[in-house]
């Protein structure tokens, strides 16, 4: 059964995605502009991409939005650690007093989970977990089919789970929380560590000569070039990634994971010592499945067309 089609909105920091969204998970049409600085321009924004774009879906109904932030069960973004306008900013309610239509807002991981379970990798599976590596560490988590939201909606951040007390500082302020070892920030930062020491030389001669240049998606990029030094610093990386999936395929038991942000366009560069250093490291990994880690399917599309999917989950 074919249904109309809905409004999707990828809410970051830097930019916003405003688009409209076949029922097949199909983007018919999109615009991406920048994230106003104020809640109000980011309403009006939104909507005035909404009441554009219905024109080449006059049937589309219902609009979900993926945001970066710790969003409750009624669409208010109580915090994001770097976005100034989502403080306690109840975003559903205003886009539903705008747009007179059904607003369905989440984190944006656990939409981009929703959009990977419904048009995505995860097709078919009703156990999933989803990690996005790219400026910090989300997660989506599926279980039993369902997106997890905990008790008040801001469940699955996996990126604050403490997995070294004597580690780095994480950007809320607490030590060695996984984001801060695992995301495509703290890939940078290992690989500009690792370039004062005067290690990682073809990465410093990309970058001028200059450290402070150097960034997760430089090391990534030379690592992809076959680079020795930038793949070793890679696989130590990678060992970080893989320390946080063993705990949480400890607890969720997922048929699937899956590895969505910016980094995953690394490919099996990054996603190969991934499983190398996963491998064997969960609990009686002999005498159990094998739990497969794959790329996203739906790349940098996942928040849109799963947002689309979440405001088609609401009706
Ligand atoms: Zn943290």
């Amino acid at each position: 059964v074919t249904g109309p089609a809905t409004f999707g909105v990828d809410l970051g920091g830097t930019n916003l995605r405003v688009g409209v969204v076949d029922d097949d998970g199909t983007i018919a049409a999109q615009r991406r502009l920048a994230t106003p600085a104020v809640l109000d321009d980011i309403v009006a924004t939104i909507a005035s991409g909404v009441e554009e774009l219905g024109a080449v879906r006059p049937g589309a109904v219902g609009l979900g939005v993926g945001a970066a932030g710790m969003v409750d069960r009624d669409g208010a973004i109580h915090y994001s650690p770097n976005i100034a306008a989502f403080r306690r900013a109840p975003l559903a309610a205003l886009l539903t007093d705008a747009l007179a239509m059904d607003v369905r807002v989440d984190n944006d991981a656990n939409v981009a989970a929703l959009g990977e379970l419904v048009h995505g990798a995860a097709r078919g599976c009703s156990d999933v977990v989803l990690v996005t590596l790219g400026t910090g560490v989300g997660g989506g988590i599926v279980v039993n089919g369902a997106v997890l939201r905990g008790g008040h909606g801001f469940g699955a951040e996996v990126g604050h789970f403490q997995i070294d007390p004597d580690g780095p500082q994480c950007a809320c302020g607490e030590r060695g929380h996984w984001e801060a070892m695992a995301s495509g920030t703290a890939l940078g930062a290992l690989g500009r560590a690792h370039a004062a020491a005067g290690d990682l030389p073809e990465v410093l001669a990309r970058a001028g000569g200059v450290v402070d240049r150097i960034d997760g998606t430089l090391v990534g990029d030379v690592a992809q070039d076959g680079d020795p030094s930038a793949l070793a610093v890679l696989r130590a990386y990678a060992r970080h990634v893989a320390t946080g999936l063993v705990g949480l395929v400890n607890v969720f038991d997922p048929e699937l994971v899956v590895i969505s942000g910016g980094l995953v366009e690394l490919g099996d560069v990054l996603l190969d010592p991934i499983r190398e250093s996963f491998a064997g490291r969960i609990e009686g990994a002999a005498f159990r499945p094998d739990v497969p880690i794959v790329a996203a399917a739906l790349g940098g599309d996942a928040g849109l067309i799963g947002a689309a999917a979440l405001a088609r989950s609401s009706r």
